[in-house]
């Protein structure tokens, strides 16, 4: 493994505890530099965290880890942080991985794309030669473009050559995918443009592109449905295991919120003030929802000049999130839900259940859909906050009974997080990444070395996206770019 040339005496300040933070700090220590993570709730994780209640635990928003099979992402950037699979933090891959459910048709999506034709079939109606020609794509994309380590990084004439030269092969073989629509590609290779096709691939590709068919481009809905393949699992208790493992040799700063950054000597190092006081870093990553709090970067106008570019690719969208008890799991820990109840528009429609055990015939429940931003920011709504909350669990816990088949007395949802909540606890309203679409392509993201000296962007306002696969890419994309650096 590389390591480059050790500075001992470089300090990196990581701000923000969540994936991207808690990756990139691993990186940095075992690239020899002194680090410390800031975080400004009393826990790491952030969006892939989870909270406590009655001797309870909830995951609170991410619940599965993709590309955990040999040679994905995850499963790469673990082996190169030193944290193998399995080593304290009880990974395991789900088998299924997924149990799709609309209609009152249910299929179980095993984790080998092999497996897959028959119950996809059943679902769309549409005929088994075109599923197959489907599949054998999504098994090809996959192999090509996330087992195969590519770099995307332009910050000196060498990373970009670097990046021709490692991304050429799989422009010139997928620049047709790139540029065409994802519904236009549905169409002539399913023959059906039926809306159960179009309702199916949007909520597919709702959970993992964080956008919808029509916006696009075949190369992601190829991603998007691939992504059920890659490997995915959960850890048994929570993330917890998982993230302390990651930062055991780092100074964790918990309870810290960082309220500015400026450069000083000619970027040469950064001041971090935080509530408890200054500190000067040679290095600093930004694994803190920098696009929705650029007000830190306020007395560096360089800074604030360059970040703010990118703020109006934020996703629309939020979350909300339900948490439920339940006495039975159904079907597999993960359930994609889809249905036409999206509550006048303040859901999606589409429901992602996930079931976490915490002993026998007792699961905890995250159920998450998505929600407009702008729904929320109506000051009425904010009036009204306490009966909109007891509303939606009520109605959730009803089109979720219903859906699982299931009885009232078996599944019990005890609580919701809104926007307001995440923004409250995790500084951020805009949740799932910055959606690769064909009018926000790859190249116009938020890069993972920045033009400053020393300042580097993980987390999932930047490239490779959001969840732990797409910040595992980041991650290895920034490993392959400090290497560039000759540090
Ligand atoms: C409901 C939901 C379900 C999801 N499901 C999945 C899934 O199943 N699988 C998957 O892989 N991904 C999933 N995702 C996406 C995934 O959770 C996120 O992309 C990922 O967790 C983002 O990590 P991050 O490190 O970029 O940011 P965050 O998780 O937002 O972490 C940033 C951290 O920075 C801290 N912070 C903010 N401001 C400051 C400050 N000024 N000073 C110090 N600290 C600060 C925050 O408290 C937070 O802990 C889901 C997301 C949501 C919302």
């Amino acid at each position: 493994m590389w390591c480059g040339v050790r500075r001992m005496k470089d300090r990196v300040a990581v701000i923000g505890g969540g994936i991207g933070g808690t990756l990139s700090a691993r990186l940095f220590t075992i690239l020899g530099y002194e680090v410390s993570v800031f975080e400004q709730s009393d826990k790491l994780g952030g969006c892939a965290g989870y909270f406590k209640r009655d001797n309870l635990t909830f995951n609170i928003g991410a619940t599965t880890i993709g590309g955990l099979f040999s040679g994905f992402p995850v499963h790469r950037a673990l082996e190169l942080l030193g944290v193998p699979l399995n080593e304290n933090c009880e990974l395991t891959i789900s088998n299924p991985t997924m149990t799709i459910i609309r209609d009152g048709k249910k299929i179980h999506l095993s984790p080998y794309i092999s497996e897959w034709e028959e119950g996809l079939c059943y679902l769309l109606e549409v005929k088994r030669a075109c599923i197959k020609k489907l599949l054998d794509m999504t098994n090809r994309v996959l192999k090509d473009c996330l087992i195969r380590p590519f770099y995307f990084s332009f910050h000196s004439p060498k990373s970009a050559l670097k990046s021709y030269l490692t991304g050429l092969p799989l422009f010139l073989r997928y620049h047709t995918l790139y540029y065409t629509p994802a519904s236009k590609f549905l169409k002539e290779i399913l023959g059906s443009s039926e809306q159960r096709v179009s309702e199916f691939f949007n909520s597919l590709t709702l959970i993992t592109a964080q956008s919808t068919i029509n916006k696009i481009s075949a190369l992601t809905l190829l991603l998007s449905l691939g992504y059920v393949a890659t490997g995915v699992g959960s850890i048994k208790n929570g993330g917890d295991s998982l993230f302390n493992r990651l930062t055991d040799s780092v100074e964790v700063h918990l309870n810290t919120k960082v309220l500015s950054i400026r450069g000083i000597n000619n970027n040469r190092a950064y001041l971090v003030r935080t509530e408890q006081g200054e500190e000067i870093f040679e290095r600093l990553i930004l694994s803190f929802p920098v696009l929705e709090n650029l007000s830190v970067l306020r007395e560096d106008w360089q800074l604030y000049n360059y970040f703010k570019r990118f703020e109006s690719m934020k996703s629309e969208n939020s979350a909300l999130v339900f948490y439920g008890i339940s006495t039975e799991s159904r079907f597999a820990p993960h359930i994609l839900l889809i249905t036409k109840e999206t509550l006048d528009g303040i859901t999606s429609g589409i429901y992602f259940i996930s079931y976490l055990k915490q002993r026998d015939n007792l699961f905890t429940l995250t159920i998450s859909t998505h929600t407009p931003i702008r729904w929320w920011m109506d000051n009425s709504i904010q009036s009204k906050y306490s009966y909109i909350k007891k509303f939606l669990m009520e109605r959730i816990a009803e089109i979720v009974t219903s859906g699982l088949n299931t009885d009232t007395s078996k599944l019990r949802v005890v609580d919701l997080a809104t926007p307001l909540t995440f923004k409250r606890y995790l500084a951020r309203m805009s949740l799932g990444g910055i959606p690769i679409t064909m009018e926000q392509p790859i190249s116009k993201i938020l890069p993972n070395v920045t033009p400053f000296r020393g300042l580097y962007v993980l987390n999932d306002q930047s490239l490779f996206y959001q969840g732990w696969l797409g910040l595992s890419m980041g991650l290895l994309n920034l490993h392959e770019a400090l290497k560039d650096e000759k540090l």
